[in-house]
């Protein structure tokens, strides 16, 4: 749209209207051929999506982490003396749980625990652990996990 009356905002400032008519014109163009806004915003939820390892199915997203006594992340040894170092999550929903929840060796007082799955390929991710209140977390082995990548291709 272009005004040559005498109140089209921005030029009347200018000495001669005819001159700005070429300027506007360069700047307006046909447009249509490049776009200055990206199309396709980055989806947040695919970068802050955790996944497993080993196939890169989501297990959860980092908008599920939550602190447990104070802190997300946490370092234990299990009684085989291997250190785990977790991350805890509110939700996995890529998880599968398998076992009885158990209170024995529970490195969360007053939770019980039972193991967690890939539920895609089945690999060992970690542990929910439950209390008897009805608390539920995921404390998930950090390096079974990637986060924010997706599979190649
Ligand atoms: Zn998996």
């Amino acid at each position: 749209m272009r005004f040559d009356s005498t109140g089209s905002s921005e030029r009347s400032g200018s000495p001669g209207g005819y001159l700005c008519f070429r300027k506007g014109d360069e700047r307006q163009g046909p447009g249509g051929d490049e776009l200055p806004e990206q199309e396709g915003r980055p989806a947040a939820s695919e970068e802050e999506a955790i996944s497993c390892k080993i196939c890169r199915f989501e297990i959860t997203s980092r908008e599920h982490a939550v602190e447990i006594d104070g802190q997300n992340e946490h370092t234990f040894f299990n009684p085989a003396g291997i250190l785990f170092e977790i991350g805890c999550f509110a939700a996995a929903p890529g998880c599968a749980d398998a076992g009885k929840p158990t209170p024995e060796f529970s490195w969360f007082p007053g939770f019980a625990w039972h193991y967690s799955f890939c539920s895609a390929c089945g690999a060992h991710l970690g542990w929910k652990f439950q209390s008897g209140e009805g608390s539920v977390f995921w404390g998930l082995v950090l390096n079974r996990l990637v986060e924010g990548e997706r599979a190649a291709g």
